[in-house]
């Protein structure tokens, strides 16, 4: 985590991938390298801690194979009326965290579409990524004093973004509160402004709220990822499930011997059940919960966990937290905590497939994309009844819901002893993904809400 870094300006052309996705670690590389510690109870190879080459990205006609040539011809219809018309994204990281993940794949799948995308990170000091984490966390539900200094960093910093930054594209979309005030520009600016929330803003703190709602409501309209999410506002609100790309390095299909490579570097044990939970190192993802569950499961059956994350660069805490993690962990020598640079998509893909257990035990969540990534891969999967996650998994179905680190225990000991029953969940979590959280229905969200905002301001003549 290098939280005083200033954050760059991304323009991703539609051939090539943003800064995070794309490692492309063969087997061919040298995996004896020396290790190196980085900060956490477990070494990394020394090929992690570069990035590596970003592969070829996917092209559209590649998602033949997994959603049908018919779904693939649909996206094309859509964007025939939309080729050549601009899209600006605009998020607060390029690297860590869901948003990012889902940015990365989906500028250059639209720009492919014709409808040319660009990604801009707004830049600030760890002072702004400081409050706007408290705000982050003061819209999930905690309390939080807002003051005048807070309110004053975050419209500064916002205000020094706007003042280099150009808005001339025709759909401009601002990812989460850390841009909101961006959309003072939209007097400048011709296009439609849609804030997209990818948070949990069912239950906020009221004053946070109340200093954020006027600009919201500047927006013409607001994306949720969630029914429970939307508020009362006085604009258009549509709901978007968030994605995951199917042929990302984090996605596609492994074979076991890169899998088994992957956990032979990290010192996982495949000969034994492995309980994983990939998250950043964030109280809100309790990975401290997951510890203590594991701990009471392990009386009753055998198992190891691995808990593999990392920082995103809009998030001062992790290094607090990840060291609250290896004290709960203590000594105990079947777990492993893995501190991983973002660029290791491609092992995480190992480790969530060497698993035989994922956990996602949030406290508060915004949609859960670690989820959707371990339903992808047919994974058992225990999580948390927060934010998005009841919308992927249904209870006994397609996952199990937990509420309780009790909880979670239990559903570990009962998953690890019923295995014809996690393998069906498996299944059906993997349907589930197939049918509604992959990238290309998100693609398709964003071409019809384009024609529906076109329309719109056709029929008022504006
Ligand atoms: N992730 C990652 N490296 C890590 C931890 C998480 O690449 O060390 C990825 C994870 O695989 C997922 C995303 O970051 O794709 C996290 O998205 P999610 O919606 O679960 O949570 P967020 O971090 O956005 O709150």
């Amino acid at each position: 985590m290098n939280s005083n870094d200033q954050r760059a300006t991304i323009d991703v052309p539609s051939s090539s991938q943003g800064p995070e996705n794309g490692r492309s670690r063969t087997a061919t590389q040298d995996s004896s390298a020396a290790t190196h510690v980085r900060g956490s109870g477990r070494t990394l190879p020394a090929s992690l801690l570069t990035p590596p080459a970003p592969p070829p990205p996917p092209h559209l006609p590649d998602y033949k194979n997994i959603i049908g040539e018919g779904q693939v011809d649909a996206l094309q219809f859509l964007a025939r009326d939309l080729k050549g018309k601009t899209i600006k994204m605009v998020n607060s990281t390029s690297v860590g965290g869901g948003v990012a993940e889902m940015l990365n794949r989906m500028v250059p799948l639209l720009s492919e579409l014709e409808v040319p995308t660009r990604w801009d990170v707004i830049t600030g000091g760890n002072d702004f990524f400081e409050v706007t984490k408290a705000f982050h966390n003061a819209l999930h539900g905690s309390s939080y004093e807002l003051t005048k200094a807070a309110q004053d960093i975050f419209l500064m910093y916002n205000e020094q973004n706007r003042a280099r930054m150009h808005f001339d594209e025709e759909l401009i979309v601002i990812h989460d509160p850390q841009p909101l005030p961006l959309v003072h520009s939209r007097d400048k600016s011709p296009g439609h402004w849609v804030w997209r929330c990818h948070i949990d803003l069912s239950n906020p703190d009221a004053h946070v709220w109340e200093f954020l709602r006027p600009l919201v409501e500047q927006y013409d309209a607001a994306i949720f990822s969630s029914q429970s999410f939307a508020r009362q506002l006085p604009i258009p609100q549509y709901l978007f499930y968030p994605c995951i790309d199917p042929l990302s390095e984090k996605n596609k299909e492994l074979d076991d011997s890169q899998v088994q490579k992957v956990c032979d570097e990290l010192g996982i044990d495949r000969s034994r059940p492995i309980v994983t939970q990939v998250s950043r190192f964030d109280r809100l993802k309790d990975p401290v919960g997951v510890v203590q569950a594991y701990k009471l499961a392990k009386k009753y059956v055998d198992c190891q966990l691995v808990l593999a994350g990392g920082g995103a660069t809009d998030d001062p805490e992790g290094a607090v937290v990840l060291q609250e993690v290896k004290e709960a962990a203590g000594d105990d020598p079947d777990i492993v905590i893995l501190d991983l640079p973002p660029w290791c998509g491609f092992e995480i893909n190992a480790i969530q497939r060497a698993s035989t257990l994922i956990v996602q035990k949030s406290i508060r969540e915004g949609f859960g994309l670690t989820v959707t990534e371990a339903l992808w891969k047919g994974k058992p999967t225990i999580a948390g009844a927060v934010g998005g996650i009841p919308n992927q998994i249904i209870h006994k179905l397609t996952g199990v819901l937990v509420h309780s680190v009790e909880g979670c225990a239990f559903q570990i000991r009962y998953l690890l002893t019923h295995p014809e029953f996690a393998r069906r969940i498996g299944a059906s979590g993997r349907e589930h993904v197939k049918e509604n959280f992959l990238i290309t229905t998100n693609v398709k969200r964003w071409l019809l809400l384009y024609q529906i905002l076109q329309s719109v301001k056709v029929q008022s003549g504006a």
